[in-house]
């Protein structure tokens, strides 16, 4: 008899958890709240037009990288481009473009910070350097906390020909961004701290004083390792993982939430609206809370939800704006501080980001541009407003936006349509106000990382809240780890 597996959330944790256990035989039943699959990383369908629920670039889809290696392992090609000018930060008195191109992004740190271009590409030098042990050892495997032999994937074999390696990683291991700021001498250099801060507060959901090198250090180095626009958008990876759970004989069912979990002599009851079944094993990557244990978000840990704003325009903004030099894929534009209502509803940098856009069939509209806009925002300031309330303060975020990203971008004249959602939203369509995780503090990223185990028996914690964090890449590997640990049991 097959071993069952009811994943709750088809986000790209849980359907990264499933693809690997339905390919080794097992029978997987993937539960959906949502009517289309990917949670924060998927699509959702309107006015025929296809938008990002949330996320927009992918990392790690580099030949042999953390993704690619996954998905090869499922027998999976991912469409891409390459982003070669991914991102622009856009501070109050400077922007600084990221380049792939190793020469180009060592001049945009020279021109963008020229008071200390030295110490700045010193500094630049030793995050990389760092960030590159991170990625090899994140790729031999590990899954903290280390509980089972398997946990250690190869890091045993690394360790023993990498000893540098280890023991750069070590000396780091309890530092934040910030001590690595001070021994460059380099703390006290506003636009560097600001610049960091813009993109760290997005990638590690906290700043230089508080986010954990480690981490962060490939958080910050990754933009330039690799962005990729996959193909269709970055909906497509889990739409494509949801279809290899059904050709290896899983079921995946939008549209049923899970209601009610029970334990019944070591299996777990699954409930559903319509129908209650048996699973020996269940994944919750919903972010939700089913019961004492089941979630990581049952404890203190604070998490940032997120107001977005999606948007079309007329693609003939790409030639007029920048005088026909290529928009960025993205920008982090940190607002003025005149727009205090972005500091007081919003935390953290205006992120934008310009798309091709697709229909319903998914065929491209090629005079049409798609750009998406997110911001930081406290869930809670949300909740207990009334209708009149809400909406007014929804238009105002709305508003001022707009107003920052028309002062880098002059957009006004090209906006088709606009529409925007809150952490209400998210509650609505994929359960939960908070999105994005937990900050990646020395705590939560290295002292007290979040298993994929929980404390109860053959029930499994995966995606942006379990090691080793948020992003689509991260919480896909908390699905691999997952599934390994399932697979080897008590070895
Ligand atoms: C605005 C924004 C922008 C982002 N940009 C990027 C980016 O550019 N690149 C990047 O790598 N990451 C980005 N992220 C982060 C990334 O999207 C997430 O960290 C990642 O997608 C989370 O995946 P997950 O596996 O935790 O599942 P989630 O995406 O959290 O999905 C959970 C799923 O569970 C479902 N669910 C909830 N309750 C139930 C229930 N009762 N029954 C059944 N199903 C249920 C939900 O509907 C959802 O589909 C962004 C996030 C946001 C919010």
């Amino acid at each position: 008899m097959k071993k069952t597996v009811g994943i709750i959330g088809a986000g790209i944790g849980g359907l990264m958890a499933g693809a690997f256990l339905a390919q080794e035989g097992w029978q997987v039943t993937v539960f959906e709240k949502a009517t289309t699959v990917g949670g924060s990383a998927g699509i959702y369908a309107r006015k025929n037009r296809r938008f990002p629920t949330g996320a927009t670039i992918a990392f790690g889809l580099e030949d042999r990288g953390l993704l690619d290696t996954l998905f090869q392992q499922l027998g999976i090609k991912i469409p891409f481009d390459v982003l070669d000018h991914p991102m622009d930060v856009v501070l109050e008195d400077r922007s600084i473009s990221l380049y792939r191109d190793p020469s180009l992004w060592k001049a945009e740190l020279v021109r963008a910070f020229p008071e200390r271009s030295d110490d700045v590409l010193t500094f630049w030098h030793a995050l990389e350097q760092l960030s590159e042990a991170v990625y090899s050892v994140t790729a031999t495997g590990v899954s903290l906390p280390i509980r089972r032999k398997y946990d250690l994937g190869k890091l045993p074999s690394y360790a023993v020909s990498h000893p540098g390696s280890m023991l750069r990683l070590a000396r780091n291991a309890l530092r934040t961004v910030e001590d690595l700021l001070r021994m460059h001498r380099l703390d006290t250099y506003k636009p560097l701290r600001e610049f960091l801060d813009a993109q760290l507060l997005d990638a590690a959901q906290t700043d230089c004083t508080k986010a954990a090198l480690l981490p962060s250090s490939l958080a910050l180095a990754i933009y330039r390792r690799g962005s990729f626009y996959v193909d269709k958008g970055i909906g497509q990876l889990s739409e494509i993982l949801a279809e290899r759970i059904q050709e290896l004989g899983g079921e995946v069912r939008t549209a049923s939430p899970v209601k009610v979990l029970i334990l019944e002599e070591e299996r777990w009851r699954i409930v559903t609206k319509k129908r209650s079944e048996l699973y020996d094993t269940v994944i919750n990557n919903s972010g939700v809370s089913f019961g004492t244990g089941t979630s990581h978000a049952e404890g203190e840990d604070f998490s940032w939800g997120a107001f977005r704003i999606d948007a079309l325009l007329k693609k003939t903004i790409r030639q007029r704006v920048l005088g026909g030099r290529p928009l960025p894929f993205a920008a982090q534009i940190v607002p003025d501080k005149k727009q205090t209502i972005l500091y007081t509803d919003g935390h953290g940098p205006v992120y934008v980001t310009f798309q091709p856009a697709y229909n319903r069939k998914n065929e491209r509209v090629e005079d049409e541009l798609l750009m998406t806009c997110s911001i930081h925002t406290q869930s809670e300031q949300w909740n207990s407003l009334s209708d009149g309330e809400y909406l007014q303060k929804k238009n105002r975020v709305m508003e001022a936006m707009l107003e920052e990203i028309q002062r880098v971008f002059p957009i006004q004249d090209y906006v088709l349509s606009s529409e925007a959602g809150t952490p209400l939203t998210y509650e609505k369509y994929i359960g939960k106000t908070e999105v994005g995780g937990f900050p990646l503090t020395v705590r939560n990223a290295l002292l007290k990382p979040k298993s994929v185990r929980s404390p109860l028996s053959n029930f499994y914690i995966v995606g942006e809240q379990s090691f080793p964090g948020p992003g689509t890449l991260s919480s896909a590997l908390s699905g691999y780890h997952a599934a390994r640990a399932m697979l080897k049991g008590r070895l």
